[in-house]
């Protein structure tokens, strides 16, 4: 079962919404993505927490505070590893939901930085920007 972000603990979701921001705000990096783009990620990995959020803009005087006359965004969080997520944001027409849209978000736009070669096959990378590392294993 997929956690929910209001079930975490106290501390948990204080380093959550640090990274992520909270419940009317957007998620860091927010972008829309192709739906296709959307479907292969999620078929192919499995998301660690999901969220609904009521998201509104920032307001143009004040950036600290969230816009509440603008059109809110209803959306579904799905987080995956490394700091990473995808959304479906509802889309109503009629009275209706219809299909959604589809964005990305992520705590970092990682850059890759190649570290080093432990062995065959097997390379190590660290983000310029955070220092989050990877290891991938082309052998498999
Ligand atoms: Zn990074």
């Amino acid at each position: 079962m997929i956690r929910e972000v209001h079930d975490l603990k106290n501390k948990e979701r204080a380093d959550h919404e640090l990274k992520f921001g909270s419940f009317n705000s957007f998620p860091p990096n927010w972008k829309p993505i192709q739906e296709d783009d959307f479907w292969s990620t999620f078929m192919t990995y499995s998301p660690i927490l999901q969220e609904y959020r009521q998201m509104y803009p920032v307001r143009n005087d004040d950036p600290s505070r969230r816009d509440h006359n603008a059109r809110m965004t209803v959306a579904k969080l799905f987080y995956f590893g490394r700091d990473e997520g995808l959304a479906m944001v509802e889309v109503v027409v009629n009275a209706r939901k219809v299909r959604p849209q589809f964005f990305q978000f992520a705590a970092c736009e990682h850059e890759w930085r190649h570290t080093g070669t432990p062995y065959n096959c097997y390379n190590t990378y660290e983000c310029t920007k955070c220092k989050m590392p990877m290891a991938i294993d082309s052998s498999d």
